[in-house]
């Protein structure tokens, strides 16, 4: 014998009935038998709810049971034969017509109890179950309505009634052998008390109902059929990348479904486990799943927990005073107070000083604990031995749960780490003894961020999603959303890491969508659906959005984006960016963009700064954190001014070579633009900021390239005509050079914290006599690398270079 549950989704609509009964008929041509109980069909126990409120408040209720009405008739029509709807309507009507009654009395009394509303409640379970099973009765016979406020007895808690298990299972095992021939069809949720009055067990109290009945059958099986795929990870409304679980411990879905994992009512945990019968989730809509079953022993999983649960709004009540130092019983006495007076404790947490006591509630409990406690412990708080409460309100629990948290280290770290480093503060914590669930209070807002984050964080073998908000749509800007998109399977299938670009902007227009902009018609698309740029709104939605693992991308040469920079480090969006202009402003704003990104948790990347791709800014920051002490950095850090004189040799002048490298576009519209040198020095700077000297512009000694007549021409053309003149003194150099059998490079430099770049002459055993077309090249002669110096040498210039330096940035994002 089975019992089958079906919810409130599952009973909806003609269409999702027809699933049910395929369901039935596969069971049933198996030979299996089966009780099954029905919920309420989805949304009517909430209409009811509110019906109940608006008669009690002396509002029109009318339209709402017509629409109750609507409800039912409309699958009567669509599922039953014409010539068998008429007693089905008519048993439907009778429902109706009571339930317009008790409205009515509610609505002239003024007045709702819980014990009125426990009936009005219960005609939603009346009236689906009575439904089912005359649908059914046209398939199997022997199909029976069974209303549960004649099996199951329970107090007269209305709303939520405790069942008197013993006597219950009695009459359930009399009704059920005297009905073996049928087809049972028990309404979900509602009792019944001694006097026969209507009670229910709770919200989502059918799949209560149907353990009381597994337990009492002794079920081989209690099925709870939904929408969903049994229990996920998370709630898959929410982390999408939320998947199924096979198996689970009753304690493990007893600590979830408590923390707010609908898909299984926690009491239903209770009759289950005493009997030791498996409870099995399966989908009404996806019968190809096997289900998440639920039973004592289990298979141990790779992951350090097995969900993700949350309860969305809680508040908080704090208490603090000396009154509670070693005064035993206190916390005895303020919590059977609460429970005297119904209101459910969702989490305590206790400081170790006994200073204070955290416990959380529902919203709607707030006000009566409020005034229990001020009634209670009057004389404490005159007498300031206990401080007046500190009410918080709209947070939410988050609850990590999983049997293989017990005894292993680092499970609170990683979840502190990943809520931390995403800018979402923990109001409070509780850890059960059990080590089962790890929970934290947190900001109602955050609430989702925190359980896609904390998803990430702890089912690592998923993919890490990045979501990116990119600005700048020139060279480096399109080849970067290029290679995203090239790699992106790769990335996915091999890094696990999924890259979403949810915003791009230029100058012009700017578009965000935070499922991912697609970025093989990313152009088009920021061209059609795109708003007016405005880069203040553009962070604000980031903000906003309030995503996990995000990402800004500072892909202009524009002194404007780099003020947001410190505002993204706030709300703890990391910044990757090549423009260096911040990073090259004064020693002060470098210095708080660093802190900032350092304080929150999230990185500021700029490799290509200085050298491109180039791994220069990365190899100083390992050599510094590895302990190494730098000495000595050498480096030519500008394509153009290498190109210049690593081709200014022989006969060539270097008005020629300066003219060529125009003609071949290595160098700025001005040629000064790159030969006066400054471009060069901020690179310089950002170095030697970056192996801890507190360098300012002023502070580093730029030689200059040019004669001054040059650097005063008035335009690009009599600077040309400048240069031309100044052959004699550009060959006087080269000549001076070679006779030495030396070349000359312009070099930077920094030694003893001090920063220059200089023309210089090298000989052959210099590391920069060798270099060729436009290559960059850095050496560091540190402690360790003291007689060889360590040197990084490629390509320094170039979107394609520029844009993959920027994407090994971006995937090293949240990385360490
Ligand atoms: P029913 O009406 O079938 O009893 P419920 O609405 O009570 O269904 O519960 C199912 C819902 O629970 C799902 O649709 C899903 O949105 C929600 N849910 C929340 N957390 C989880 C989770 N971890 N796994 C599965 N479903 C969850
Ligand atoms: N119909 C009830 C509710 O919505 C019981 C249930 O669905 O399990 O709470
Ligand atoms: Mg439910």
């Amino acid at each position: 014998m089975k019992v089958v549950k079906f919810g409130g989704t599952s009973v909806g609509s003609g269409e999702s009935i027809r699933c049910i009964l395929n369901i039935l008929q596969q069971k049933n041509s198996s030979g299996e038998k089966f009780i099954v109980v029905s919920s309420a069909m989805s949304g009517i126990t909430n209409l009811l709810t509110e019906l109940a409120q608006t008669a009690s408040t002396g509002n029109d209720y009318k339209s709402g049971l017509t629409e109750i009405e609507q409800k039912h008739f409309a699958v009567v029509k669509e599922m039953i034969e014409v010539k068998n709807q008429n007693p089905v309507f008519t048993q439907i009507k009778i429902f109706i017509n009571e339930l317009e009654d008790l409205l009515q009395g509610v609505y002239s009394l003024r007045e709702l109890s819980l014990q009125s509303k426990d009936l009005i409640l219960s005609y939603g379970e009346k009236c689906s179950t009575f439904l089912l099973s005359q649908i059914a009765r046209q398939y199997f016979a022997e199909s029976m309505f069974v209303d549960a406020t004649q099996l199951i007895k329970t107090d007269s808690n209305f709303g939520n009634a405790k069942v008197d298990i013993p006597r219950t299972e009695e009459i359930i095992r009399e009704f059920v052998s005297s009905h073996k021939e049928k087809m049972l069809f028990v309404t979900g949720f509602i009792a019944s008390n001694d006097e026969n009055r209507t009670t229910t067990l709770g919200r989502g109290g059918s799949d209560y109902t149907a353990a009381i009945i597994g337990a009492a059958v002794e079920a081989k099986e209690i099925e709870l059929w939904s929408d969903v795929d049994g229990m996920l990870t998370a709630d898959p409304r929410v982390v999408k990348k939320a998947f199924s679980l096979s198996e689970l411990s009753y304690t493990e879905a007893m600590e979830l479904s408590y923390f707010g994992a609908k898909v299984i009512y926690p009491p239903a945990m209770i009759p289950a486990f005493g009997k030791k019968i498996p409870i099995l989730l399966k989908n009404t809509f996806n019968t190809e799943f096997q289900g998440t079953r639920v039973q004592e022993c289990i298979e141990k999983t790779p992951y350090p927990i097995k969900g993700i649960s949350s309860i969305n709004e809680i508040s908080l009540f704090n208490i603090t005073g000396s009154g509670m130092i070693g005064k035993i019983g206190f916390s005895g006495k303020l919590f059977s107070l609460l429970a005297r007076e119904q209101i459910n404790v969702i989490l305590i947490t206790q400081s170790s000083s006994e200073h204070s006591i955290t416990f959380a509630i529902e919203p709607k409990d707030m006000a009566k604990a409020r005034a229990l406690f001020h009634s209670e412990f009057e004389l404490e708080l005159e007498t300031n031995k206990l401080n007046p409460p500190i009410i918080e309100e709209h947070l939410s629990v988050l609850a990590i749960v999983g049997e293989n948290m017990k005894q292993t280290p680092g499970i609170s770290g990683k979840l502190f780490h990943a809520l931390g480093r995403n800018g979402i503060n923990i109001h409070a914590i509780a850890q059960g003894s059990s080590e089962y669930n790890i929970s934290v209070i947190i900001k109602r807002k955050n609430i989702s961020k925190a359980l896609n984050t904390v998803h990430d964080a702890f089912f690592k073998e998923l993919t890490k999603t990045l979501h990116v908000f990119s600005i700048g749509t020139g060279n480096i800007g399109s080849t970067l959303f290029e290679q995203i998109q090239k790699q992106s399977s790769f990335l996915r299938e091999n890094n696990d890491i999924e890259i979403k670009v949810a915003g791009i902007a230029n100058s012009r227009k700017m578009l965000i969508n935070e499922d991912g902009i697609e970025l093989n018609q990313w152009k088009d698309l920021l061209d059609q659906q795109g708003e007016t740029a405005s880069l203040e709104e553009f962070v604000n939605r980031i903000k906003l959005l309030n995503l996990s693992n995000c990402v800004f991308i500072d892909n202009t040469a524009s002194p404007v984006p780099g003020k947001f920079y410190h505002q993204l480090f706030e709300s703890n969006v990391s910044v990757v960016t090549c423009n260096k202009i911040a990073n090259s402003s004064s020693y002060k704003e470098y210095k708080l963009l660093k802190d900032t990104a350092r304080r929150r948790g999230v990185d500021f990347f700029y490799e290509t700064n200085v050298g491109a791709g180039l791994p220069i800014i990365r190899t100083l920051k390992d050599l510094m954190t590895s302990g190494d002490r730098i000495l000595k950095i050498e480096a030519i850090l500008s394509g153009t001014i290498s190109y210049i004189f690593n081709n200014f040799t022989g006969d060539a002048s270097f008005y020629d070579v300066v003219k060529k490298a125009q003609e071949l576009g290595f160098t700025e519209p001005d040629p000064r633009d790159d030969l006066s040198g400054k471009d060069f020095m901020r690179k310089v700077m950002i170095l030697a900021r970056d192996a801890g000297h507190t360098t300012e512009e002023k502070d580093v000694k730029l030689g200059a390239i040019l004669p001054e007549s040059c650097i005063a021409a008035s335009s690009v053309d009599a600077f040309y005509e400048e240069l031309k003149n100044s052959d004699a003194y550009f060959n006087d150099l080269k000549e001076k050079a070679r006779k030495e059998n030396k070349v000359l490079r312009y070099i930077g430099k920094l030694e003893d914290g001090k920063a220059s770049v200089n023309l210089e002459m090298v000989d052959s055993s210099h590391p920069f006599y060798n270099l060729s077309g436009s290559d960059n090249i850095i050496s560091f002669t540190t402690e360790r690398y003291k007689f060889n110096p360590l040197v990084v040498k490629g390509p320094g210039a170039g979107a394609e270079v520029t844009a993959a330096g920027v994407f090994a940035d971006l995937i090293n994002v949240g990385a360490s």
